[in-house]
Formats: C-alpha cells, sequence, structure tokens
C-alpha cells in the first residue's frame, strides 16, 4: 500500500524509462512486449514520465488487457497551464480516464516545490475531479524528500535510493534513508527509483536489488527492465523464488555507460542539464565523468545534435 493513499501496488515497478528513447529505444511492439509480460508475470505498477516519451508503448501494451495498472508519470511543468497540459497529454496518449499517480518531476528542495506551487494546486484541483488519485514529488535529493514530507498535499514520494548511494544529490545512503523513514512515519507512500543506479550497479544485481527489497518504507520499486528476460529475473527476485541458473546465464548484465560521439560541437546544452555534475566541456567537446553518471538520460535529451547514448 503506497502509505495513505488507498493505492495498492506490487513490490516490483516497471520503471518505463528504459524501453524508451532515452535508453535502449526499442520498437514500439517490442517495447510495448516487454511491458506486457511484466504485467502478465503480476507486475500491477509502471512508472514513467513526460520527458521519457514512452507513453505510446504503454499504451499499447494495455490494449485488451484485463487488468487494473496503476501508472505514475511526473512533468517538468511549473504553472497550472502547464501542468493542465502535461496531464491532457498523459491522459490523451495513455487512454486512460484518470492517472492514478502524478508526480512533479526532480525537485530538489523546498524552495523548488514552492517555485512550482502553480502546478500543484492544477494537481490538487485535478485530484478533487476525479482525474488524478494521488499526487507528489520524485526527487534525487534527501532535501526533497524531507520536503515533501511536510506537505499535506502530497500523497506520494519516489526517492532515488540504492546501495551505494550513486545519484544522491546532496548526501548519502544512510541520509536518504533516515529522510524516507521521516516522511514513511508523516504518512507519505514511497517508492523507490535507480536501484540498480541507472545501470551502474548492474555487476552486483543481486546484492542491489536485495538492499532495496530490504527496505521496509519503500511499498515498491521501480528497477528499468529492457527484455522479458529481465522481468523474469526480477520478478523472481522480487517473489524471493529461486531464479534458475539458465535465467541467470542469459539475463544480459552487462554494465551500461554513456557515450558522447565524436561530432559534439560543444555547445553546452547538456552541462547544464546535468544535475549530478557528471559532465564538463574538455577541448570544445562535452566529456563524462562516468563514476558520477547516473544514466538517467535527461542530457541526451536536451541535446540538438544526438550526440549523446547509453549503450
Ligand atoms: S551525464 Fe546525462 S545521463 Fe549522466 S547523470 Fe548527467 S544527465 Fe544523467
Ligand atoms: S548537448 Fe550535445 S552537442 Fe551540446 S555539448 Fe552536449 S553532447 Fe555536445
Amino acid at each position: 500500500m503506497l502509505g495513505e493513499s488507498g493505492i495498492l501496488v506490487s513490490r516490483l515497478c516497471f520503471g518505463a524509462l528504459t524501453v524508451g528513447p532515452l535508453q535502449v529505444n526499442l520498437a514500439l511492439s517490442q517495447g510495448a512486449a516487454v511491458i506486457r509480460h511484466a504485467l502478465e508475470a503480476g507486475i500491477n505498477f509502471i512508472d514513467t514520465a513526460e520527458l521519457y516519451d514512452t507513453y505510446p508503448y504503454i499504451k499499447e501494451a494495455l490494449q485488451g488487457l484485463d487488468k487494473r495498472v496503476v501508472i505514475a508519470t511526473k512533468s517538468y511543468a511549473y504553472t497550472g497551464e502547464g501542468m493542465g497540459e502535461s496531464l491532457n497529454k498523459a491522459l490523451r496518449s495513455l487512454g486512460r480516464e484518470y492517472i492514478d499517480i502524478f508526480l512533479l518531476h526532480e525537485q530538489e528542495s523546498a524552495l523548488t516545490i514552492r517555485g512550482h506551487w502553480g502546478a500543484v494546486e492544477c494537481l490538487v484541483k485535478a485530484k478533487e475531479a476525479g482525474l488524478v488519485r494521488a499526487i507528489g514529488i520524485s526527487t534525487h535529493s534527501v532535501e526533497g524528500v524531507r520536503a515533501a514530507a511536510l506537505i499535506p498535499e502530497f500523497d506520494i514520494i519516489q526517492p532515488l535510493i540504492n546501495i551505494t548511494g550513486i545519484g544522491i544529490r546532496d548526501g548519502g545512503r544512510e541520509e536518504m534513508l533516515a529522510a524516507i523513514r521521516e516522511a514513511a512515519l508523516l504518512g507519505k507512500g514511497i517508492y523507490g527509483m535507480k536501484a540498480l543506479g541507472g545501470g551502474n550497479l548492474l555487476d552486483r544485481a543481486d546484492e542491489a536489488l536485495g538492499f532495496v527489497f530490504s527496505i521496509p518504507e519503500l511499498a515498491a520499486v521501480a528497477v528499468g527492465m529492457s527484455s522479458t528476460l529481465e522481468v523474469d529475473f526480477n520478478a523472481a527476485f522480487f517473489t524471493n523464488r529461486t531464479i534458475p541458473q539458465e535465467l541467470r546465464a542469459r539475463v544480459n548484465r552487462q554494465n551500461r555507460r554513456l557515450i558522447i560521439e565524436d561530432w559534439c560541437p560543444g555547445c553546452g546544452q547538456c552541462i547544464k542539464r546535468c544535475g549530478a555534475g557528471a559532465l564538463m566541456l574538455v577541448e570544445g567537446r562535452a566529456v563524462v565523468d562516468q563514476s558520477r553518471c547516473r544514466l538517467c538520460g535527461y542530457c541526451g535529451a536536451v541535446c540538438p545534435e544526438f550526440c549523446i547514448k547509453i549503450v
């Protein structure tokens, strides 16, 4: 149960970023088939965002499915008008009459939430009108969790949490865990993201998934999956089933990494966009510090030259 929202979710949430154009970029039918496989394996919870551009995959995966599925999405909108457009786009593109969970994307603190208050008011009205069931924020910051925990309008918080703390902007794993505990005590529904560090922790997947699975305050954990084998592996893991050796051997657990093509002219847009401080200009070209990169793919979305890929 996601806090006091009344929304019941599977502990494993399908993270839809991975199948889409910011990461693996599967064909529509392929990506939809992976999501459908997850839904048929017992997952009832999909996490996406307007930025991920994966609404078409989800809509396709839900065609003819006789199952209630919880969808969470997010928008960077900060005005009421902007959030209204984001909400309408989600409803239209997903073919739904309501969105279960609508979050402000990537909030850092009380200050940034205040700067988005027009968007919050829009979501509060949408909730009253039955167009949204629960609202809140996603955040990579300890301060974001702490701030959202104290805001009565918010039902849900989606924090970044993983075994090494990679990607947390303003602290480490233990500080984030403490903030999550405080928020849970205040009745917020919490589901984690980046359990595998966006792909950085794939070579120790068992340990990394085991860590998030053991956090009692997390009603669910969104894990990016791009193949039916990964779905089977994660579903078995989250239901404490033994993972067959053959499946373990077949799941490709190669670490992912971000690459920047040689033709980058050094416009700097990606550097401004990266909240992790993982990009810099060196001799007129963008260069990534892999140790800081959480493989969110957000820099790729702003690159006018299509130089950035996660492979
Ligand atoms: S370099 Fe790109 S993918 Fe890596 S953390 Fe920054 S924005 Fe995200
Ligand atoms: S946004 Fe693209 S073109 Fe601009 S610096 Fe970054 S990688 Fe290079």
